[in-house]
């Protein structure tokens, strides 16, 4: 695996002079972005992450009919959601595992949390065993919490659908849970890009959000030997981010998404594209040809 002491220069180059404005517009994170209001943009990022697998560009159209659906401000839409009244308003909604029953379910239940709590950061605050301690229970607590609301409005027989439940993915389960790490990052890190609307809850505890670009370049550069995508990669990568950045180690995780995922990064030795790039000195496609 490769040292710190090797990784500080890139990453930091990277974190340093990556151009965020440019590729937050080929990112989930750009629907939140587009509400000013802290309680539509905290409800429209839970719902952004929840929905954000597959294509950005696949999700995103159908995000926006859902958008579309709930108006101007998306948080009131929820607060006074009644499915008997408002479900047609998910008619026109249809992405992979996900049907129009999941949206009006996602709504049910983020209504009740609201009406409990007040915020998302609240409802997740409510279930946080340890503020100082690792981020995996508070977020089981959290997803839980919108699988366990009373929802046989939605599902009478108590039913959970898979579409729904596809949305919550639990830590438990041993995955990654790429999307709720993510609305984590978003809500929890103040620099950019992300928005840090929660305050109570420390940059120093997030996991990286480990998709498959992470994951490749993760390998690449030697922040993780891991065959498999899980819990425990994510927190292997983030572990060796934090002795570069033990206060917010997740900070480099856009920049490396986004590095792979716009081309940037091949995954194979490429001598025109690896050309510009700060890791060459540790990639394991140099290896033996460093010079
Ligand atoms: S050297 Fe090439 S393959 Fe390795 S991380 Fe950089 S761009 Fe990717």
């Amino acid at each position: 695996m490769t040292s710190a002491r090797t990784l500080r220069e890139p990453l930091e180059h990277l974190y340093r002079e990556f151009d965020y404005t440019t590729r937050v517009e080929f990112d989930a994170i750009r629907f939140p972005l587009r509400y000013v209001d802290p309680r539509d943009r905290e409800l429209v990022a839970l719902l952004a992450a929840c929905l954000a697998y597959g294509r950005v560009d696949l999700f995103g159209r159908q995000l926006d009919v859902a958008l579309a659906a709930m108006g101007p401000s998306p948080a009131a839409f929820v607060l006074g959601f009644d499915p008997r009244r408002d479900a047609r308003a998910f008619e026109g909604f249809w992405y992979r595992f996900n049907r129009p029953r999941d949206l009006v379910a996602f709504c049910v239940a983020a209504r009740d949390q609201l009406a409990r709590y007040g915020t998302l950061e609240k409802v997740f605050l409510a279930g946080d065993p340890d503020p100082r301690g690792p981020i995996g229970p508070a977020l089981e607590r959290f997803a839980r919490s919108f699988l366990e609301t009373d929802l046989r409005e939605v599902f009478p027989r108590g039913r959970l659908s898979r579409g729904y439940r596809h949305l919550f993915p639990l830590p438990s389960a041993g995955g990654p849970c790429k999307r709720l790490n993510l609305f984590l990052r978003w809500m929890v890190r103040r620099a950019p890009p992300d928005f840090g609307l929660w305050t109570a809850v420390e940059a120093s505890r997030l996991l990286i959000p480990v998709d498959t670009h992470v994951e490749n370049i993760a390998r690449s550069i030697g922040l993780t030997r891991r065959k498999s995508r899980t819990w425990r990669m994510a927190e292997e990568i983030t572990g060796r981010l934090a002795e570069v950045d033990p206060a917010d180690p997740v900070k480099y995780d856009f920049a490396l998404c986004h590095k792979r995922m716009s081309g940037d990064c091949r995954d194979r030795r490429d001598v025109v594209v690896c050309a510009p790039c700060g890791f060459k000195g540790v990639c394991r496609h140099w290896r033996g040809r460093r010079k």
